[in-house]
């Protein structure tokens, strides 16, 4: 029986209308509700199909499983592909708020499938930003469109975190580029979703600098365009093998090959040796959705987990011995892991909303929204990805050892979760991102926007958590201040505490939504608005979170400042 997902539509519109005060509900709704329709009834059904069968690669060839070309074609044919993408791209121009709102019903219904989606609309967004007249016109409309996907191609054997090590080579053929090179773990580097594929990748021009500042970005297509746009012969370029992985079968992780017979065609986006600089439009857009993929599989798991506690009984209540068997949810431990979850969720889901309408902003030449985007990017990325694992597991947990045997599906999404922390920058690369880049960059500045933000709810509110929320920002600008003034001067020392920071940093963040939700559902409770169980239940959220959460962070900030003492301290020989 496939595990169903129901989109969580309820606490979707509290987000975008309650917290982030959207005004066209209207849209949003109507949005909302086509695509928990694809997500729930086309994307969901095939995510056991996806995760038992796999990939196949035959002959060179890769075969996805049968009725997954139909959903793709579905889901493109529905223009979700194009959302966000500007009209006079051929996409729908619709804020990036819902995009992401979409995303996440997409990837919790079926992740292996939606990445390619995901992909998508990163090359769209690097195309868009970064290629000349004529890459867009060729190339564009069939990307926007979904009839061809796009990739992106950083990872070689020897250049993993270090993408400065990347060794595939181009040179200048006429009014084009000779690509030749290995990519491995190159996510959907060959399907048969699309009749052709777009390869963003990085490649070093003969002569070019060392490291990062020597790169620069080229499309290669599969196959080759004619200028009339119809479809030419094979390029250079192949899939040579797939990877057997622990989780998300059905993406296909390809080894690809450039240049077995003198050099892929491709053509330069951006500037020679800037391609670090336009593949970060693709990464940080990326960024964002892999921690909307955390947070879709952390409701995906909640839901399942939630259901089959109410039903599985075990066990006498444990007030009362001599009552009946209940079923677990009634167990205050089974509560406790389900409420974390719940509470995780709704936090997350705020976070990631809230970073979604400051990417709209910072598209409108916001220049105060462009620095918040960039400061909760890693934060995003790295608190949502590391939650889903935790998350996921509980979900596990909750099942107990039905949990663990795959036919109840728990276990799959615990598997399809563990690769978030690590690709698109692994998230002890996003927590260098936050301390290093985004913290340090500007010695605290736009750090000290976002508290001086939550320092004023803080300020206003007569929640009854406040001081929870009071003692966890002042151990933010505790830790962040150390933070600075060991950066330059010893940034191991820094370094050793960027994990636990970002961190810190998540649970604040959350606990400042949550707490903000829950004084709107106050509100709303009081006036009679929406589903009494809904909003009470948000306002509980909020005080879970207090209590079990956000107390961590006064331990953590301990952490940040002591914590690399030790972690230096073990030299090689010691391990
Ligand atoms: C399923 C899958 C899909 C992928 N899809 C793509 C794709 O589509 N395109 C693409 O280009 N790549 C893709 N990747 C590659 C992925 O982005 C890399 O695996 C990831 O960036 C980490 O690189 P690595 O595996 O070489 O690990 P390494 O870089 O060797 O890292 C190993 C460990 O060392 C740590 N580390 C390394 N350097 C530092 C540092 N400076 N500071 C602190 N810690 C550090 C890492 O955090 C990690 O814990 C994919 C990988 C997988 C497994």
């Amino acid at each position: 029986m496939p595990v169903p997902y129901t989109a969580p539509l309820a606490d979707m519109r509290f987000v975008l209308s309650r917290l982030l005060g959207i005004a066209d509900m209207e849209t949003a709704d109507a949005v909302l509700e086509e695509a928990a329709k694809i997500a729930g009834e086309v994307f969901a059904p095939l995510n056991e199909i996806g995760d038992r069968q796999g990939v196949k690669f035959e002959n060179g060839k890769i075969t996805m499983p049968p009725g997954f070309r139909d959903a793709y074609q579905a889901f493109v044919a529905g223009g979700w592909n194009g959302l966000p993408v500007a009209e006079e791209h051929g996409g729908q121009g619709l804020p990036w708020l819902l995009a992401i709102a979409v995303q996440e019903m997409m990837q919790a219904a079926n992740i292996g499938l939606a990445l390619c989606g995901l992909l998508n609309q990163g090359a769209i967004e690097l195309l868009s930003v970064h290629g000349d007249d004529r890459l867009k016109q060729k190339f564009l409309p069939k990307l926007v469109e979904g009839a061809w996907a796009g990739t992106m191609n950083l990872t070689e054997p020897q250049a993993g975190s270090d993408v400065g090590a990347v060794k595939s080579k181009a040179v200048k053929e006429g009014d084009h580029y000779r690509i030749t090179g290995q990519k491995i773990f190159i996510s959907y580097g060959d399907h048969d979703l699309t009749e052709n594929i777009l390869h963003l990748v990085l490649a070093r021009l003969p002569a070019a600098a060392e490291g990062t500042r020597g790169l620069s970005l080229f499309l290669v297509p599969k196959i080759l365009v004619n200028d009339d746009g119809s479809l030419g012969k094979a390029n250079d370029v192949r899939a040579v093998s797939i990877e057997h992985k622990l989780g998300q079968h059905v993406s296909p992780t390809c080894v690809m090959t450039y240049g077995d017979n003198g050099g892929a065609e491709g053509y330069l986006v951006g500037q020679e040796g800037g391609g670090i600089a336009a593949m970060f439009t693709m990464m940080n857009n990326a960024r964002i959705s892999v921690g909307v993929q955390g947070l879709a599989l952390m409701e995906r798991a909640y839901q399942q987990a939630r259901d089959f506690a109410k039903t599985r009984v075990q066990s006498r209540p444990i007030e009362n011995p001599k009552a009946a068997p209940v079923t677990i949810i009634h167990h205050p431990d089974v509560r406790r892991m389900l409420l974390s979850m719940k509470a995780h969720n709704e936090a997350a889901r705020a976070l990631a909303y809230t970073c979604a309408l400051a990417v709209d902003e910072a598209k409108q030449e916001n220049s105060a929204a462009a620095l918040r985007v960039d400061l909760l990017t890693p934060i995003v990325k790295g608190w949502l990805t590391d939650l889903a694992n935790e998350m996921t597991s509980t979900g596990v947990q909750i099942f107990g050892g039905m949990g663990y045997i795959e036919e109840t599906g728990a276990a799959q999404h615990m598997r399809d979760a563990r690769i978030l922390a690590i690709y698109e920058g692994t998230n002890g690369i996003q927590a260098n991102d936050l301390v290093f880049r985004k913290l340090g960059r500007d010695n605290g500045a736009a750090f000290g926007v976002l508290i001086g933000e939550v320092e004023n709810f803080v300020a206003a509110t007569k929640q009854k958590n406040r001081e929870a929320l009071a003692d966890a920002v002042g151990a933010a600008k505790d830790s962040a201040a150390w933070l600075l003034q060991n950066v330059k001067s010893n940034p191991a020392l820094a370094a050793a505490a960027a994990a636990p920071f970002l961190r810190l940093c998540g649970n604040m963040l959350g606990g400042y939504y949550l707490l903000r939700m829950a004084e709107l559902a106050q509100d709303d409770l009081a006036a009679g608005n929406g589903g009494a169980d809904f909003l009470k239940g948000k306002i509980i959220s909020a005080d879970f979170f207090a209590a079990h959460v956000l107390p961590q962070n006064a331990a953590l900030a301990e952490t940040v400042k002591s914590g690399g003492g030790p972690v230096l301290a073990m030299s090689e020989a010691m391990f």
